[in-house]
């Protein structure tokens, strides 16, 4: 929480936005948001490259850290953003789970990926698998999504200005989905949806474009029978282990449930 700010004490909260390995997008969803300009007069952007060129490392009241962290300069950089903030805030898919980069994580081997990439040619950076920043750091809050929602960034926002703290959604896409009556394209097409498993908060954007949820809010922080039961069902579908782990691994590598949940439905079977 931030301690001073300008409606609860006396200035404004400093606050930083920074990118390890990502696309950006997440920056610049928040440089794009409606009220940004308000948001800009309500604090103080110390590093913000999307918005100002006068950004520059230092203390902040809160950091929020987009992108995964896939290089040693992307470590060395993102301890010294934790060493800085008071509050630091995950946003994105990259942040939070490591993000598509992080798609092979224990599928494949990373230093022969590595090579097959770059070769032997020299690069400027040393490459590291990609992690999620928790794997590193404390982080305080995540703001998820790929990327996150423009609302969600408002309320992050609105409550740290306010002196409190953003809660973290808990229900799955499954609960929006219903409650926006689309119908189920696990049940009626038989599509792969991770609706069940993933962070609501979209309000089911992609179901209701007749697409599966692939899960990029992230798995549910909680564990549920939902795991276990989305894999069964999967295999009743005829899904392969290895099309079931591709699919919960885009955004879920990381997650240990994920794997769990394939093991115990297929056990070694392919
Ligand atoms: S979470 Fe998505 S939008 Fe954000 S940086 Fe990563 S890939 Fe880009
Ligand atoms: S499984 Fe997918 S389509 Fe079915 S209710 Fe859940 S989110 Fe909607
Ligand atoms: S439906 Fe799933 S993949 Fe689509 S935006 Fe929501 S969480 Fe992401």
């Amino acid at each position: 929480m931030v301690e001073t700010c300008s409606v609860c004490e006396t200035r404004k909260p400093v606050v930083g936005v920074y990118a390890l390995t990502s696309c950006y997008g997440c920056q610049l969803m928040i440089a794009t948001v409606e009220k940004i300009l308000q948001i800009s007069e309500a604090v103080t952007f110390k590093s913000f490259h999307m918005l100002t060129s006068a950004s520059s490392h230092g203390k902040v009241d809160i950091a929020f850290v987009e992108g995964s962290v896939s290089t040693e300069k992307d470590l060395i950089e993102l301890k010294q953003i934790r060493e800085d903030a008071t509050v630091l805030v995950a946003i994105g898919a990259c942040s939070i789970h490591g993000g598509v980069q992080s798609w092979d994580q224990g599928l494949r081997d990373y230093p022969e990926m590595y090579e097959k990439v770059y070769g032997n040619g020299e690069i400027a950076y040393e490459g590291l698998a990609a992690k999620p920043i928790d794997h590193y750091v404390k982080v305080d809050h995540y703001l998820p999504g790929c990327p996150p929602d423009e609302r969600e960034i408002v309320y992050f926002l609105s409550t740290f200005l306010f002196g409190t703290y953003p809660e973290r959604k808990e229900r799955p896409v499954c609960h929006e989905c219903r409650l926006a009556g689309n119908p189920c394209i696990l049940i009626e097409k038989g599509e792969m949806c991770l609706g069940s498993v993933t962070t609501s908060g979209c309000n089911a954007l992609c179901i209701g474009f007749g697409i599966p949820c692939i899960g990029c809010r992230g798995p549910t922080p909680y564990d549920t029978a939902s795991f276990d039961a989305l894999a069964k069902e999967f295999k009743r579908l005829g899904k392969t282990r290895e099309e079931v782990l591709d699919r919960l691994s885009i955004f879920g590598s990381h997650d240990r449930r994920m794997r769990q949940m394939v093991e115990k439905a297929y056990g070694g079977e392919k």
